[in-house]
């Protein structure tokens, strides 16, 4: 999550993978700091301001937690050998990108739950290193620690999108249903109804009245909630509309036209094959370039008899050029490695078999 264009810090490097922290980490650490003191001051009156260091003692400590979560999220994946672009530590958590090329839902489980598990671990471990240790700061801080990872990972097990929890039950449905898009959909819808129940919570804790605090952070947390959930069901569309990226039902019938013929009678051979699009080739019928619609509609049309259709005609790259076979991620991987109008589609044997059009494949995944 990055707010408003602050740069995040990169702190370094954990198993080959970048690890940032997001400038508002601060912020939440002085609030904590702050918010946090009147109730050690309590426990502990005759500390002075040393009850500022206890709680922002907590703040690294909570933080530091949060930050074992990720990894444990991304040296799961590494163990996969799904690669992890980074891990960023935010003011509501953490977050670790993992690339997931070809996801199964076994992996996604198991990605998803070592976070979790580690929260969860470390609140136990916590606790039970506070018990031989009795009133005093260092028994204090880690009863304090231990409450806050267990309701870390508990939190994040709550089965809706965008956490940890949401992951599993996403994983689990597609896992029984045998559809990846279902589990997207339930495990999405189930983020946005948490996040407007999350909008209770205060409301709850407060016995119908709420303080301006708690309401602050609910509104944060549902934020972050829905904000995730929705953009889970958009992505989750668009991947269900990846296997219709078929370039074979896609592309547009084309004409092959010589390079030195007019723009009036390259049209009119597309018109009398009813085709859509124009490949330009050499004198041994090698394609060199492709005519765009909009590159053919500028051309005034008393020009078009003295024009040769290579003057508007852009030449072919290797990039612009796919196979008929290639479709889904690896069609829409091939075009934004090299961004073009208009791609060459050729056969297993590299006869041009149509052209296709990027607005095409946009309107494809968008559903249009
Ligand atoms: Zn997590």
């Amino acid at each position: 999550m990055r707010i408003g264009g602050w740069q995040n810090l990169r702190l370094g490097r954990m198993a080959g993978v970048p690890v940032y922290v997001s400038p508002t980490w601060f912020i939440v650490a002085a609030v904590i700091t702050v918010g946090f003191e009147p109730f050690v001051g309590r426990s502990f009156p005759d500390l002075g301001a040393g009850t500022y260091a206890i709680t922002f003692a907590f703040a690294v400590l909570l933080y530091l937690s949060v930050f074992l979560h990720e990894v444990s999220h991304a040296l799961t994946a590494l163990g996969f050998g799904l690669p992890v672009r980074g891990i960023t530590l935010h003011f509501l958590g953490g977050h670790t990108e993992i690339e997931r090329e070809s996801p199964t839902p076994g992996r996604d489980l198991l990605v998803s739950a070592a976070g979790p598990a580690v929260s969860l671990a470390l609140g136990l471990l916590a606790y039970a290193a506070s018990v031989p240790v009795t009133g005093d700061i260092a028994e204090y801080l880690l009863r304090v620690l231990a409450a806050a990872n267990i309701i870390v990972g508990a939190f994040n097990l709550l089965p809706a999108l965008p956490l940890d929890g949401g992951h599993m039950l996403r994983a689990v449905v597609w896992r029984i249903s045998g559809d990846e898009h279902r589990g997207t959909l339930v495990a999405g819808r189930a983020g946005q109804v948490l996040a407007v129940l999350v909008l209770g919570v205060p409301f709850l804790a407060g016995g119908g009245r709420p303080t301006t605090f708690g309401l602050l952070w609910a509104v944060l947390v549902a934020a972050m909630l829905w904000t995730g959930a929705t953009q889970s069901l958009a992505v989750g569309r668009m991947r269900a509309r990846l296997p219709q990226l078929d370039p074979g039902r896609l592309a547009r019938p084309a004409v092959t036209v010589q390079a030195d013929q007019p723009v009036s009678e390259a049209l009119r051979r597309a018109s009398e094959q009813s085709a859509t699009a124009m490949v330009v080739v050499d004198s041994a019928g090698r394609p060199t370039g492709l005519v765009s619609g909009a590159a053919l509609a500028a051309m005034p049309e008393e020009r078009r008899p003295w024009v040769p259709i290579s003057d508007i005609a852009r030449s072919l790259r290797d990039g612009m050029v796919v196979k008929l076979d290639v479709r889904g991620e690896d069609l829409l991987r091939a075009i934004r490695a090299d961004l073009a109008s208009e791609y060459l589609v050729v056969d297993e044997d590299g006869a041009v078999y149509g052209v296709l059009a990027a607005a095409d494949v946009d309107a494809a995944l968008s559903g249009r």
